[in-house]
Formats: C-alpha cells, structure tokens, sequence
C-alpha cells in the first residue's frame, strides 16, 4: 500500500493551497500547540476581542475539533487546569465567553442530531414560502470579494486564501448575500461548506440558519448587518482590509470602509479609480436594507 506521501494528493499546478499550508499545521499536534498557544497568550482579552477581525483573538481551534484532532472535552479540561495553575492568561469573563462558544458548538450538533437535513430545509419552514432572487452575477461577485463592501470583499477573500474567515465577518458577510442581495442562505451555506477548512456540518447549517432568521434562536429578520458600520465599529483602523484587499491600503482610516465616498484626491492619492481598480458598490445600502425588510414581511404572518 502507498503511504500518503506517495499519493502526492497535494496541488501543484496551480498550487491553490499554499495560503492554507501558511495558516494550518493540520493534525493532533498542530490541535495541541494551538490549545497551548491559545491558553498561553491568546485567551486574554478574547470576551471582547473576539469580535476584532484585525485582531488575532480567537483560538482558530475550528478546523481542529472539525476533524476530531482534538476534542471539547480536551479542552474544557485544560482550560480549567491552566486557570487553577495560573499558567492561563486572562480573566474569568475571557474563560467564561470562551467556554460559552464551545457550547454554541454543542447546541449545533444537539439541532442537526434531531434535524438530520439542518443543511438544506428551513427550520423554519415558514422560510419555505421567502421569495429569494437568483441572481448568479450578484453571487459571483460575493463568492470572489468584488460587492464593493470592503469588510464583506476582505473576509471573502480571507476565506479563499487560508480556508478561514472571521467569526463577526461571516455574520456580516452571511448577512450581506441573504439580506441585501436576498440570495437563499443555502447558496452561501455551500460555499461555505466548499471554502471553509473547518466546513462543519452541525456550526456551518445551524448559523446560516440564524443568520436568515430561518433557524431555532435565529437572530430577529429585522436584524440586518450593516457592512459599513461593522467595518468602522471592529475593523476601526481598516487593518483587516488592508490585509485583504491591499488595492485599498493607501486610503486614509475615515475612507477605508466607503472608498466610493472618498474624495477625488484621496482616491488618487492611493491610486484608485471606483469601478476599475476596486468594484463600486454592488447596490445602495438602504435599498438592499428596506427590501429584504419587506420580503421578510410577507412570510412573517
Ligand atoms: C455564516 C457562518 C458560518 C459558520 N460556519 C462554521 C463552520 O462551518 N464551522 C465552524 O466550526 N464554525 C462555523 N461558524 C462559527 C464560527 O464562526 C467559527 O466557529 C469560528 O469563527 C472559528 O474560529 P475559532 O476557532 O478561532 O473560534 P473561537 O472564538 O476560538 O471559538 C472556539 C470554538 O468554539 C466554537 N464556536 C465559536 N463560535 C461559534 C459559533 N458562533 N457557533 C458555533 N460554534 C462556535 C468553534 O468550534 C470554535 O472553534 C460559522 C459562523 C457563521 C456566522
């Protein structure tokens, strides 16, 4: 029998896996260096740093406890031994939301346990009567991080890149193709499910589901992501699209996340022109805003 090596299963021409080699060290040990590295250094500050993409906050434990290389178990117990040894940093609050994340893990698999088909029918079943548009180009242009919404464009891209993408970018980004494009959010689910290195059956359906308001405790239908004011709220200094979309690094912070409103010679300045070196705005905010509000009106009932 050929070992794995041997397989050479591994892209070369084209290599489209090199940004995932540079993010990943897939296996037990890469699981448990992260936990350590985690405990270590990252816990700290997570109860709120979560929730910056610029930030390196989170444990990027998914793909791991994703493929079983480590379990929750694991690391609920370790947590608690590093915080009784005082070899954990952070406060209680950082342990606490921590912990609490792995539970919205667990809640995931309790739902598709009892909802074998989570991945593919409403919850819901109200949803089934939405009037989604299919609109390919509008997907398209979300799946390559072209809407001309820089935070949504830079976590489309982060996801191509190293398989990953931000906890509050996915929300922002799921939200931005069901409400404002009114894709269905099982077009988003599977590419997700192609893309995502922690593509997980029971994490991936379930917040699909509550990002479209179509799951158990999904999030209200009126809540509806704004791209710009999350960008300017957790990306605050545009770090995080400078990263991903470096055609908009030489803007100033004020117009990282509107470069369609930044002046004539701040766009030049950076060397941009909207609609050729960065796409204009996929459609305007409000429109996209108040027409999904009045196709969540028809199935509300
Ligand atoms: C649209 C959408 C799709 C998602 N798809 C997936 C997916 O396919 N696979 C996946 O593992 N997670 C998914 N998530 C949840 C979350 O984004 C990831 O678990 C998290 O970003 C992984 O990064 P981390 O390990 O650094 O998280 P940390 O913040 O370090 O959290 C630790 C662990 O807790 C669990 N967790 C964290 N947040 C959530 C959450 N909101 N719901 C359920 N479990 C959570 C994960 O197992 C994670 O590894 C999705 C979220 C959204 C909004």
């Amino acid at each position: 029998m050929r070992s794995l090596p041997e397989l050479a299963l591994r892209p070369t021409r084209p290599d489209w896996a090199g940004g995932l080699r540079e993010a990943w060290t897939p296996g037990e040990d890469g699981a448990a260096q992260n936990l350590v590295d985690f405990i270590e250094d990252g816990l700290g500050g997570y109860a709120d740093g979560r929730d910056r993409p610029d930030r390196d906050s989170t444990s990027r434990l998914s793909p791991h406890l994703r493929f079983g290389e480590i379990s929750p178990r694991q690391i609920w117990h370790a947590l608690g031994t590093a915080r009784k040894s005082g070899e954990a940093r952070g406060s209680a609050a950082d342990a606490e939301k921590f912990l609490s994340e792995l539970g919205w893990r667990e809640f995931s698999y309790h739902l598709l346990f009892h909802n074998p088909d989570l991945a593919t029918r409403n919850y819901d079943r109200r949803f089934d009567d939405f009037p989604w548009k299919h609109d390919g180009e509008a997907l398209r242009r979300w799946q390559r991080g072209l809407t001309g919404f820089p935070l949504v464009d830079a976590g489309m891209r982060q996801l191509w890149t190293t398989g990953w993408m931000h906890n509050r970018v996915r929300m922002v980004a799921a939200s931005f193709l069901i409400k404002h494009l009114l894709q269905d959010w099982r077009t988003g689910e599977a590419w997700f499910w192609d893309t995502l290195v922690d593509a997980d059956p029971a994490n991936n359906a379930a917040s699909w589901q509550w990002v479209a308001g179509s799951g158990a405790d999904a999030a209200p239908y009126f809540r509806i992501f704004n791209p710009v004011t999350q960008g300017e709220t957790h990306d605050p200094g545009g770090a995080y699209v400078r990263r991903w979309i470096p055609e908009l690094a030489g803007l100033p912070d004020k117009n990282i996340h509107t470069p369609w409103k930044a002046p004539d010679d701040a766009l030049k300045a950076a060397g941009i022109r909207i609609g050729e070196t960065y796409p204009a705005p996929l459609l305007d905010i409000g429109f996209g805003r108040q027409r999904a509000l009045d196709a969540f009106a028809m199935i509300r009932g």
